[in-house]
C-alpha cells in the first residue's frame, strides 16, 4: 500500500463528494477535475527496445544482445525503406494498450476532456524526443476530425492535448517557437473506419482525405504534425503528403502512443494483397 499524503481540504472534499478512478476504479484520493488516479497516471512509460529511426515501430532486436551497435541504416524497420514516408521522422511517447488505450479512449469517445492536460504533458515528451533534429521553429499541426466529427464531438481530442504539449514546452524548452496552426490542414472527406484494413486499403481509403486550404500558411514551413495514436502510418502519411504538396519544408509527427506489432496489421510485402491481422483502432 502506498501512504499517500492528503491536504485537509483534499480529504474533506474527497469525503463529501466520492468520486473514483474512471479506470481502474480506485476512489480519487485527490480532489481534481481528473477523474484518473495518480497510480494509472503513473502506468504510462516510454517506449523501450529498439525502434525504426524513421517511424518508430519496434524492430524487435533485444536490447541487451552483446556485441558493437548496430549500424544507423539497419535501424530503419521494412516499411519504411520499401515505402519512405513523406514525413522525416515520427516518434511517440508510450505503446497502445493497457492505461494507455484506456485514457485515449476515455479523451475520445467518452468526453473525458480533463484528461488532456496530463496527456498533453507526455505527448510533449513524445515532441522533445525531436530536440536537436527538427528545426526549433515549427508550424504545429493537429490531425484535424472531419467537420461533422468535431461538431458532433464538441472537440478534436488532439487538438486539446497539442495545446497543453506546447504549454508544457514552452517551459521545458523556451528556445523554441512552436506555433500552433489548427486550420493550416482539414479533413475534406468522411473516411470510412480504419478497422480490419489492410496498410494498403488504410492507404487509399485516406487518400485525398486531407487538404491544406491555404497553402501561403504552410509554403516554406517545417511543419509539426500531432496525433493520438500512430497505428499503421496511413493517417500520418495522408497528412504528411497534402502538407509537402503545399510547399511544407518538411514534416515531423509526434503522437501520444504508438500502436506496435500486436495491434496493427502486419506489413505484407505483397502491399495488403492478403488480410492482416485486424488492427485495434476505432474510428476517429
Ligand atoms: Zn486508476
Ligand atoms: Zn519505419
Amino acid at each position: 500500500m502506498v501512504r499517500v499524503l492528503r491536504s485537509p481540504m483534499d480529504a474533506v472534499c474527497c469525503a463529501l463528494f466520492p468520486a473514483s478512478c474512471c479506470l481502474c476504479s480506485n476512489p480519487l484520493l485527490r480532489l481534481t477535475l481528473s477523474p484518473v488516479c495518480e497510480t494509472c497516471w503513473n502506468q504510462l512509460p516510454a517506449q523501450g527496445g529498439t525502434l525504426c529511426r524513421v517511424c518508430g515501430e519496434d524492430l524487435g532486436i533485444a536490447t541487451y544482445s552483446t556485441g558493437s551497435p548496430r549500424p544507423e541504416e539497419d535501424c530503419v524497420c521494412r516499411v519504411c525503406r520499401m515505402a519512405p514516408p513523406p514525413f522525416r521522422r515520427a516518434v511517440a511517447h508510450g505503446v497502445y494498450e493497457g492505461t494507455m488505450r484506456g485514457l485515449v479512449h476515455a479523451l475520445k469517445y467518452e468526453g473525458t476532456t480533463p484528461i488532456a492536460g496530463g496527456l498533453g504533458q507526455r505527448l510533449a515528451l513524445a515532441i522533445a524526443m525531436l530536440a536537436g533534429e527538427a528545426p526549433a521553429e515549427m508550424l504545429v499541426v493537429p490531425v484535424p476530425l472531419h467537420r461533422a466529427k468535431q461538431h458532433s464531438r464538441g472537440y478534436n481530442q488532439v487538438e486539446l492535448m497539442t495545446r497543453a504539449a506546447l504549454k508544457s514546452l514552452r517551459h521545458s524548452h523556451p528556445e523554441w517557437r512552436l506555433a500552433l496552426a489548427s486550420g493550416a490542414l482539414t479533413r475534406c472527406r468522411a473516411t470510412e473506419s480504419q478497422f480490419g484494413l489492410t496498410i494498403r486499403e488504410r492507404r487509399q481509403n485516406l487518400s485525398g482525405a486531407f487538404s491544406v486550404p491555404d497553402a501561403g500558411r504552410v509554403r516554406g514551413r517545417d511543419v509539426l504534425l500531432v496525433d493520438d495514436i500512430y497505428t499503421s502510418g496511413a493517417t500520418a502519411r495522408a497528412c504528411s503528403k497534402a502538407l509537402m504538396k503545399a510547399g511544407a519544408r518538411s514534416v515531423w509527427v509526434a503522437t501520444l502512443a504508438r500502436a506496435q506489432r500486436e495491434g496493427v496489421a502486419f506489413w505484407d510485402p505483397n502491399f495488403g494483397k492478403t488480410a492482416g491481422a485486424p488492427a485495434s483502432m476505432g474510428s476517429r
